[in-house]
């Protein structure tokens, strides 16, 4: 007889079966979101080997950063790019601890000294829409992996509405500015921070979390993402 937990997943598996989300092929017992050629394959950068690599070239001139890393490569049509539509869209947060996971097993050596692992914060409602912040989950799946802590408490997205009784509630939606800002400098005063994206295009929001911490007296800021876009 084999254990009681063997049976149940074979009857769930009967009913759902579970695929790999990049190529559809029915996943192993063991395999997890992604098939074992799928993960194989998985386009990463290695970013994280290779100082002044493209990420951190990206913010010269634009914002100070100590180190910057992404997992993976996301190129127009590539079908790498269906586990971020997923995680986003699709009500799936354990793609996020996947990645998040995935990500952090490189990089034990390239995190040492940060002292916090902060992920971007979400807009308010696209966080009760979503049901959570994907950034916050990939930040738990590192911090399980790196015993790091996160801290989504000190930097923050602060929502200013303007009154504007004459326009239609579509518009009035479209007209919510956000901004980031920092509830409590002096947590991160002096500390290492490891700023936490899904998937960084063009890094404006990045910029936008930065300017709100550049004037924490002392402080570091390193970048990670799960993917960076490319053509
Ligand atoms: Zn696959």
């Amino acid at each position: 007889m084999g254990n009681l937990i063997t049976p149940f997943g074979h009857f769930v598996d009967l009913f759902f079966p579970r695929i790999c989300l990049v190529c559809g092929e029915k996943l192993y017992q063991q395999e997890e979101i992604l098939c074992s050629k799928c993960l194989y394959d998985l386009p990463r950068t290695n970013f994280h080997l290779e100082p002044k690599n493209q990420l951190e070239m990206m913010f010269w001139g634009r914002f100070p950063v100590e180190k910057a890393t992404a997992l993976l490569y996301f190129k127009k049509g590539s079908g790498y790019r269906k586990l971020i539509h997923q995680l986003k869209y699709k009500g799936k947060p354990e793609i996020g601890i996947f990645m998040g996971r995935l990500l952090a097993e490189d990089l034990s050596d390239w995190a040492t000294g940060i002292d916090y692992i902060v992920p971007v914060p979400l807009h308010p409602k696209k966080k009760k829409i979503r049901g959570y912040n994907q950034s916050e989950i990939i930040a738990n799946g590192l911090s399980e992996i790196l015993e790091i802590p996160v801290d989504n408490q000190t930097l923050i997205r602060s929502t200013f509405t303007q009154t504007q009784t004459r326009k239609a509630r579509y518009e009035r939606w479209e007209n919510v500015k956000s901004v980031f800002a920092v509830s409590n400098s002096q947590t991160f005063q002096g500390k290492h921070i490891l700023l936490v994206d899904d998937v960084i295009t063009t890094g404006a929001t990045l910029e936008g979390s930065v300017q709100a911490l550049l004037d924490i007296r002392e402080l570091k800021i390193s970048i990670a993402a799960i993917g960076i876009a490319s053509n």
